[in-house]
C-alpha cells in the first residue's frame, strides 16, 4: 500500500473510532436529550428549546400585604385561589435557593416552576401567610426591611415571629434597613449618603444574620429602584443575587445577577395569574 493511502486509512479509522467512542459514551451515559440526537436531530432541538424556554420563563411572583386594601395588597381568599391554581396546574413552587443552585449545575426543570416572594414584612405575613404556606407546603421568600421589625409590637412583625417564619417555610431575606430609594442615595454622593448606603446594603444583611442565625443571600430593591452602581455595591456587600420589580421573563443564567419579578396587583383576574405560569 502506498504511503499516502496508508495515512488516509489510518486517519479514517481513527476518526471513526473517536466518533463511535463518543456515541457509545453518550448512549451509555443515558442522558435522554443526548440519546435522541442519534435517533433524530429534530426532536433533540425541540427538547433543547423547551428546556431553554422553561428557564427563560421561570416566573418570580411578587406580593405585598394581604388585606385587600390598595392596589398591591390582595385579599386572603384571592391569595388562596392563586395557591390552589398553582397546585391544580401542576406548577412546582421552588425556592430561590433551589432555582439558583440549578443554574450552577444546569439541569432543565421537568415541569413548570415558579418562585413566590413577598416584600416589606407586614404582620399579615405571620398571621395569614404562614398558615397558608404550611398548608400548601410552598417555599416562599419574604424580603423585610429592618426598621419594620420590632422586639415587641401588636400591629407590626417581631423578631420572634420572623424567626418562627424562617424555620417554618418562609425564608427571610433583605429589603434594606429603612426602605430607602437606593438610586437617590447613590446619586447624592455625600459622606452621609455613602454611610447610609453602607448601612442599607451591608448592615441590613448583617443585622438579619445576627437575629436569624444564618446567612442572608439576596436583596430586593425598595420601590424596585436600582442602577449599575447600586448593583456593584450589592456585590461588594456580599449578596449572591438581587431582585428588581422589572416586568418580563427572566433570562436567567449562572451570571445573571439581577432577577426580574412579576408584581401581582389586587385587580388581576385569575386568568392573568394563570398566564404568568404558562
Ligand atoms: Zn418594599
Amino acid at each position: 500500500m502506498e504511503f499516502r493511502k496508508k495515512i488516509t486509512l489510518i486517519t479514517a479509522l481513527s476518526v471513526s473510532a473517536v466518533i463511535l467512542g463518543v456515541a457509545v459514551f453518550f448512549v451509555w451515559r443515558g442522558d435522554g436529550g443526548v440519546k435522541t440526537l442519534f435517533s433524530g436531530g429534530h426532536r433533540w432541538e425541540v427538547r433543547k428549546k423547551e428546556a431553554h424556554s422553561r428557564l427563560l420563563a421561570s416566573p418570580v411572583l411578587l406580593y405585598h400585604n394581604i388585606d385587600g386594601k390598595g392596589a398591591f395588597s390582595i385579599g386572603l381568599d384571592t391569595l388562596r385561589a392563586h395557591f390552589e391554581l398553582f397546585g391544580r396546574d401542576g406548577v412546582q413552587v421552588i425556592s430561590f435557593r433551589e432555582f439558583f443552585s440549578r443554574l450552577q449545575n444546569p439541569r432543565p426543570f421537568i415541569g413548570k416552576v415558579m418562585i413566590i416572594s413577598f416584600d416589606d414584612g407586614f404582620l399579615s405575613m405571620y398571621t395569614k401567610l404562614l398558615p397558608l404556606v404550611k398548608e400548601f407546603r410552598y417555599p416562599v421568600t419574604l424580603f423585610v426591611y429592618v426598621d419594620n421589625v420590632y422586639h415587641r409590637a401588636k400591629k407590626n412583625i417581631t423578631w420572634n415571629q420572623l424567626r418562627t417564619m424562617d424555620r417554618e417555610g418562609i425564608s427571610i431575606e433583605s429589603h434594606t434597613i429603612s426602605h430607602a430609594d437606593l438610586v437617590r442615595l447613590e446619586a447624592r454622593n455625600t459622606p452621609e449618603s455613602r454611610r447610609r448606603l453602607f448601612e442599607e446594603l451591608y448592615c441590613s444583611k448583617r443585622i438579619l444574620e445576627l437575629y436569624l442565625h444564618r446567612k442572608i443571600r439576596y436583596l430586593a430593591f425598595p420601590y424596585g429602584r436600582y442602577n449599575l452602581e447600586v448593583i456593584e455595591l450589592c456585590r461588594y456587600a456580599g449578596y449572591e443575587r438581587v431582585l428588581s420589580t422589572d416586568y418580563g421573563p427572566n433570562i436567567v443564567t449562572r451570571n445573571n445577577y439581577c432577577i426580574r419579578r412579576q408584581h401581582i396587583k389586587n385587580n388581576y383576574p385569575l386568568e392573568k395569574i394563570k398566564a404568568f405560569v404558562k
